[in-house]
């Protein structure tokens, strides 16, 4: 088999003919359909996250090492499955969840093996992923059926679709369903959550963003209005727009004035949940935090729950997709740089 590999951070990736892996145990060994191209591959590549204030930190203190193949993102056909392999077979579609933790620890016990604090196997960022012809899945459970789902469609849903999801459910449905939201960014994942929040049947966002092409994407998503942050008092034009006080707001930036708009959209007993890793820090006057009853949680990717919820929801046709563009598995690294130079408008998705 053909895999692109990441030998060297920050060099181009080597195209390396090996043989193609035996499962083992309750290993199922997929044919690559198709496999995203995430923003985060970018990071990894360089070799270091930017931590924002000019901060760096090497990927490689979280575990990644080269040689490396990418690709988190990965939806393949079942070529073989190890004698332990149990419910599925040779022939049937899957998209594979890469948040594979150790299993053992606290948070993978209780089903957050995203937020696994051992040494993680996530696929494509600590174990071999999909920009290769093969890729080994160490037990079924982390598949879920593609059912009539195009390939190509259903890889993103891995990261950046379970990320959106995962912040909705941070939220909560009795919320979401009831209230209006406030989503900051639209960029890709932005966009994707106004989608989703449609799906599940939301009372419905409205949507931050300085760019007015994206506020313009975002009202033909399904928004409720679309605003300007760099307006004055953002926060109570948010609410201005809603109609009514924002329960919750997602912040897909991640930056100080993200977060401050975020904070002073909120109503009482409002969450803020930060996506984003575009870097900063803010101060708040903590009295804000018991007087107003403000809640501020993080999201990191998603349980496998909640990746199988959305997989079922998007193969019953209830998920708009976003704008993707094909490549050629062999086109890895060039998606990479043409991803870097903001040449691609939309998800990139390699397909061998
Ligand atoms: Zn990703
Ligand atoms: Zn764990």
């Amino acid at each position: 088999m053909k895999s692109y590999v990441l030998t060297e951070f920050g060099k181009p990736l080597q195209t390396v003919e090996a043989s193609t892996p035996v499962p083992h145990g309750t290993e199922v060994l997929l044919k690559t359909l198709a496999a995203g191209v995430c923003h985060s591959d970018l990071h990894i590549w360089d070799g270091y996250f930017d931590m924002g204030g000019g901060k760096h930190q090497p990927v490689a203190d979280t575990g990644i090492t080269t040689p490396l193949t990418m690709g988190h993102e990965i939806a393949g056909e079942v070529a073989a499955i190890g004698p332990e392999a149990k419910g599925v077979a040779p022939g049937e579609r899957y998209v594979a969840y890469p948040w594979i933790g150790c299993g053992e620890c606290p948070a993978c016990r209780v089903g957050h093996e995203n937020i696994c604090s051992a040494t993680a196997r996530t696929l494509g960022i600590r174990a071999p992923g999909g920009y290769a012809d093969y890729v080994l899945v160490p037990h079924p459970r982390y598949l879920a059926p593609l059912g009539k789902l195009n390939p190509v469609n259903a890889a993103p849903y891995a990261c950046s679709g379970l990320t959106a999801y995962a912040a909705l459910q941070a939220i909560g449905e009795a919320v979401y369903k009831t209230q209006p939201i406030l989503v900051i960014g639209i960029g890709g994942l932005g966009l994707t959550c106004l989608k989703l929040l449609k799906a599940l049947g939301g009372k419905g966002a409205v949507a931050a963003d300085t760019d007015p092409k994206k506020r313009e994407a975002a009202l033909a998503a399904g928004a409720l209005a679309a605003i300007d942050p760099n307006a004055e008092k953002p926060g109570r034009a948010a609410t201005a727009a809603a109609g009514a006080p924002i329960a919750a707001a997602i912040d897909f930036v991640g930056s100080e004035s993200t977060a401050r708009l975020g904070m002073s959209a909120i109503t009482r007993g409002g969450k803020l949940v930060i996506v984003g890793l575009f870097g900063g820090s803010i101060t708040l006057p903590l009295p804000g935090f018991p007087f107003r009853a403000l809640t501020i949680q993080g999201v990191m990717t998603g349980t496998l729950d909640e990746f199988k919820a959305l997989v079922a929801l998007a193969a019953q046709g209830k998920i708009e997709s976003v704008p993707l563009v094909e490549r050629n598995l062999a086109e890895a690294d060039q998606t990479l740089q043409d991803l870097r130079a903001g040449r691609i408008i939309g998800r990139a998705v390699l397909r061998p």
